[in-house]
């Protein structure tokens, strides 16, 4: 376990997130297109280890538990739901590996899709879904609770993270069509609602790429004064499609639409000045979009450089040098 945990990292200047693991393992091809489940941590665990370990060379400070959609009934719908236990487990095992002694390891939970407005019903289920991940992922640093598009699942999820662990909780919202929660709440009354929830870390995270994500960003900075996230998506979304799954491009055709490393870069730099505390990537962010990132806020070590000359000018690098001078000579 690493000796400084989220809050004191937190407490001290910006940290660095990782970027997206489910799209770009389904671009590898390991994940089924559409569905997006995390069985991968047990069909192929080294797929989801070695994309941990780019994460880690490229700077991140966290790496986050591949088990997204991991809930008891999202792998129902790919056969998996009587592999939840294992499957949840077997993802934080690889993460907290691949983490070593000094990356903070967090583990995930995510909207369930059953979770509706004053249903007691669905309160009771979705909340013994978290539970049972939340007991599967012990051994993490603290929690992250990401891509709600209601503030109810979001509040349902901090509650039961509190009530489960005495962990740090992370939640992050998520926008589509509309400027309000998919319960009618803005990104200001979501802050401030979880924050008086409890939740250590709130914000933002997928659907929108970062020119479509700062407007939000911005109003729940103004909002509240606690630890505020923002995690993005690198797919390019337009302006009557904010959100990239809206896309005719969504989810197999998303290959054109991708950000460039530079876009996040930059991302990464503009939620400094806003005053984020905790910038990441998420669906489309890859190693390279990560290391731009990390570049951006300093933290871009020597140990992370996968070779001597990473911060020389492309064209000086080892792999130029020598088509050069074979044609000069
Ligand atoms: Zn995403």
């Amino acid at each position: 376990m690493a000796d400084r945990g989220i809050l004191e990292r937190l407490a001290e200047g910006v940290v660095l997130g990782d970027g997206g693991y489910i799209v770009e393992l389904e671009q590898r091809g390991y994940v089924v297109t559409g569905a997006f489940t995390p069985e991968i941590a047990i069909t192929h665990p080294g797929a989801v280890r070695e994309l941990h370990l780019e994460m880690k060379n490229a700077g991140c400070e966290v790496l986050q538990v591949m088990a997204f959609y991991g809930s008891r009934e999202k792998l129902n719908t790919v056969g998996y739901g009587d592999k939840v236990m294992e499957i949840n487990r077997a993802a934080t095992d690889i993460a907290r590996e691949a983490a070593g002694g000094d990356m903070l390891v967090a583990g995930d939970l995510c909207t369930t899709w059953m979770w509706e407005p004053d249903d007691d019903k669905s309160d009771r289920l979705v909340a013994d879904m978290f539970d049972e991940q939340i007991e599967a992922q012990a051994g993490v640093d603290f929690i992250i609770g990401e891509l709600f598009f209601k503030l109810g699942e979001a509040l349902l999820c901090a509650e039961r993270i509190k009530r489960k662990t005495s962990l740090p909780a992370m939640i992050t919202m998520s926008f589509r069509e509309s400027n309000v929660s998919e319960d009618g709440f803005t990104a200001a009354e979501c802050a401030r609602r979880l924050q008086d929830a409890g939740v250590d870390i709130v914000g933002l995270n997928c659907m929108n790429d970062p020119q479509r994500m700062l407007p939000h960003v911005r109003e729940m900075r103004d909002a509240f004064d606690g630890y505020l996230a923002a995690q993005p998506v690198a797919f390019r979304c337009t302006d009557e499609t904010p959100w990239f799954t809206g896309s005719p491009a969504f989810p197999d055709r998303l290959e054109p639409n991708q950000l460039t490393r530079y876009e996040l870069g930059e991302f990464a730099a503009t939620a400094k000045d806003i005053g984020v505390n905790y910038i990441g990537g998420c669906c489309g962010c890859k190693a390279t979009h990560m290391r731009e990132m990390a570049k951006a806020l300093g933290k871009f070590k020597e140990k992370h450089r996968w070779n001597a000359r990473a911060d020389m000018p492309m064209s000086e690098t080892e792999f130029s040098r020598p088509r050069r001078e074979a044609v000069s000579e």
